[in-house]
């Protein structure tokens, strides 16, 4: 799920670079959207795929579109992501 930012967020980036600034975290332009953002706004799954075994974070906003994106590297590598089935009820 990504979160979306309201518009008024973007007007007061400075103080997200200050927080990054003051407890080093990275601050880095989004490689989706271009915008820049802080280590501590990055959400953990928010990552767009270089490799099988390399990524790089995305903004907050741009969570939905890297998936998109790793989707079609996925499907381009032939790597099929089965998500565990449910147990069925009543067992085997
Ligand atoms: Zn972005």
């Amino acid at each position: 799920m990504g979160l979306k930012r309201p518009r008024w967020w973007w007007r007061f980036r400075w103080l997200s670079w200050l927080y990054a600034y003051l407890f080093h975290y990275f601050w880095l332009p989004c490689p989706i959207c271009g915008r820049q953002f802080g280590g501590h706004e990055w959400l953990p799954d928010h990552a767009l795929m270089l490799s099988l075994h390399k990524g790089i974070a995305v903004c907050p906003n741009c969570g939905d579109e890297a998936k998109r994106r790793n989707s079609i590297v996925l499907k381009k590598l032939g790597v099929l992501i089965v998500p565990p089935s449910a147990p069925t009820e009543g067992g085997v």
